[in-house]
């Protein structure tokens, strides 16, 4: 049997329940429990996978294939397991699946209702995922802010839970900011007084507080909440911004939340062992000397829509002692031309590696391939990712083979050299939402590839994304010219890897290399990467 723990956020959004639940997942896994943690979203898509990265950060791949939402990335990274798709949910599967039902006659011509067929489905959704990942322990963070219309169900399904699971079963850990006023120099508390005022209007008592903050918390503030929200002052525990969200598991053990946890759900407690983790953190906060990586895309004003990516590097250059300053590069100012060309160049040749980020669609790919052009002209270690394999694949063809006008059939239909193109197979979906070629596929490698330095291993399985294919007509002409198909799907034959064996490191690949990596164990590519980037030149 499972014991639940609810992660919800009050006072605004943003205010990192994703980390915060991540955080807490880390503790308990590393005092020796098995978790697993679902993220509840309250819109109604059936997954982020078609939403604009602008609307919602980028879209995380978990093993088994489900699009998700960015804070499976954190759990993954924090908790360190690959969670399912069961770990996912939204307000659109779950009306998806209660419309289904009720078309199929489940319901037994009853009508239907939120309350109780909407919450019955979310509770079905929370206990199932408990159940298939046998997990001692499950986190359920809610999405959105406590007071918003679209959480209610996902709040009365919870509350719902505490009824029936019983109360040292199921444990509520709300996270509240606390603005600080700058004119008066003090923390308000009212804002989250309202918040868990609100919880317990549903029938929620708050059994831990996390006060996010950014300055001058003292004792009172923490006195004040304690009383008015019902709860032990130790629950009340101080969440200052830091600098590096890899502190806030740390921050969160100094005040013994581990012991909490355990405590009110009646668990063996067990001291989490995070030195490991904690060295890391020091590294992180050190003053290490600094390397210029450019992350090539067309969102750089939205970082997030790169996440993974950016984890990924950050942890390479740890790995390699280094702390990565990222040069982000909009490649749509690149084939602007003029100015905006010069700039973003001017730019991008302080960097001593390029990594050309995944992406979709016409717009910025001609400033890609002026960068992997470059990038292969004047060995500067280059990372292609999806996209970026793509792009290498275009401009090897353009400029090395001299098929002028290859292209993708993405960008360009008519090409008359399609070195990226769609599979004769997948021509006629005509559906957005999840038909792409997703989540785990083998690769074999080759063995006297960087690929295969860097991995030490000859099979590997990588998460996927994507819709086009490099061509194999072209591989040979590819292959005598020097960028050689290092990584091979062994079922479908399909390309996996790029590398140009003529370059000190180059390498695109057509997988998601960032969703495997880890804050302490950093990708292999990305690892050997930032490795290339940093030896001198
Ligand atoms: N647009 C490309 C494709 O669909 C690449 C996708 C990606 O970078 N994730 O194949």
């Amino acid at each position: 049997m499972s014991k639940y723990i609810f992660v919800t956020g009050g006072v605004c959004s943003g205010l990192g329940k994703g980390i915060a639940g991540a955080s807490i997942g880390m503790l308990l896994k590393a005092a020796g429990h098995k978790v697993v943690i679902q993220k509840l979203d309250p819109y109604l898509n059936v997954d982020p996978g078609t939403m604009n990265p602008y609307q919602h950060g980028e879209v995380f791949v978990t093993h088994d294939g489900a699009e998700t939402d960015l804070d499976l990335g954190h759990y993954e990274r924090f908790i360190d397991e690959e969670f399912t798709s069961l770990s996912s949910v939204s307000t659109g599967q779950i009306y998806k699946k209660v419309l289904e039902d009720e078309r199929e006659g489940v319901f037994l011509g009853k009508t239907i209702q939120i309350i109780p067929h909407i919450t019955n489905t979310i509770k079905s959704y929370i206990r199932n995922c408990a159940e298939k990942s046998k997990a001692g322990i499950m986190i359920c963070e809610i999405g959105g802010t406590v007071g918003d219309i679209e959480a209610e169900p996902y709040l009365e399904a919870a509350r719902q839970m505490h009824n029936e699971e019983g109360h040292h079963n199921v444990m509520f850990v709300h996270l509240v900011l606390l603005p600080y006023l700058k004119s008066s120099d003090e923390l308000k508390t009212k804002p989250a007084q309202g918040s868990v005022r609100e919880l317990r209007r549903i029938g929620i008592n708050a059994d831990v507080i996390l006060c996010r903050y950014d300055e001058a918390i003292r004792e009172e503030h923490l006195e004040k909440i304690a009383l008015f929200c019902d709860v032990k002052r130790e629950a009340v525990i101080p969440a200052p911004t830091v600098d590096s969200i890899y502190q806030v598991p740390v921050n969160f053990h100094s005040f013994n939340i581990t012991k909490q946890i355990s405590d009110h759900l009646r668990l063996d407690y067990k001291e989490p062992e995070i030195e490991e983790w904690r060295i890391f953190v020091k590294k992180v906060c050190n003053n290490l000397p600094s390397l210029k990586i450019a992350l090539v895309g067309k969102y750089t004003e939205l970082k997030d829509a790169y996440l993974s990516v950016v984890e990924a590097v950050k942890s390479a250059g740890y790995f390699n002692n280094v702390k990565t300053e990222l040069i982000w590069i909009d490649s749509e100012k690149i084939e602007k031309g003029g100015d905006a060309e010069q700039d973003e160049m001017k730019k991008l040749k302080e960097a001593t590696g390029i990594v050309v980020m995944g992406g979709f669609g016409k717009r910025g790919i001609e400033g890609k391939i002026t960068v992997a052009k470059y990038a292969r002209e004047n060995n500067v270690p280059y990372l292609g990712i999806c996209l970026g394999m793509q792009i290498a694949a275009i401009e090897f063809a353009r400029n090395v083979l001299g098929l002028e006008k290859s292209d993708s059939t993405e960008f360009n239909a008519e090409t008359p050299d399609p070195v990226i193109y769609l599979m004769p197979g997948q021509r006629n979906i005509y559906k957005k939402g999840g038909t792409m070629r997703l989540g785990d596929y083998e690769c074999d490698l080759r063995k006297d590839s960087k690929s295969f330095l860097a991995y030490e291993e000859e099979k590997i399985t990588e998460r996927h994304r994507h819709r086009y294919e490099f061509n194999n007509d072209y591989k040979e002409r590819f292959e005598n010219a020097g960028m050689v198909v290092s990584g091979t799907n062994p079922d479908s034959g399909l390309c996996e890897i790029l590398e140009n064996i003529n370059h000190p490191w180059f390498v695109g690949v057509q997988f998601h290399p960032e969703f495997k990596s880890r804050p302490l164990r950093p990708h292999p590519l990305f690892r050997d990467f930032i490795k290339s980037a940093r030896e001198p030149r």
